[in-house]
């Protein structure tokens, strides 16, 4: 649960100026909701992206293993999040192997 409030009908969702681009959270997210983007501007040249926000279940784990309090999750009592489907498990698997990049075709 997170302490910060959500933005309105959003599940998870990033605070971009504190986020390192560790990948950590895109590797723990077992639904594939994460990926990280191409930014040239930040320092490692990726930023972290919510791709497929509407297929969080909400376990907290980005939330949780982010080192730098960059990624937020939602309330459960607020807010209905997704069930984890085989779909999301194999993107999810795709994207850790695509170097937590959207692999082509999603
Ligand atoms: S709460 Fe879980 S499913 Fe949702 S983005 Fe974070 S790690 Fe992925
Ligand atoms: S774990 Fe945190 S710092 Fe690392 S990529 Fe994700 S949001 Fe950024």
């Amino acid at each position: 649960m997170s302490l910060m409030e959500a933005p309105a009908n959003t599940l998870v969702w990033i605070k971009e100026s504190h986020c390192k681009a560790c990948d950590k959270c895109v590797a723990a997210c077992p639904a594939g909701v994460l990926v990280m983007r191409p930014a040239p501007d930040s320092v490692l040249g990726t930023m972290i992206q919510v791709a497929f926000g509407d297929d969080c279940i909400g376990c907290n784990d980005c939330e949780l293993i982010c080192p730098d309090f960059a990624i937020f999750v939602a309330d459960k009592s607020e807010h209905k999040f997704a069930k984890l489907t085989d779909e999301s498990k194999t993107r999810a698997a795709a994207i850790v192997e695509n170097n937590f990049r959207l692999p082509a075709g999603y």
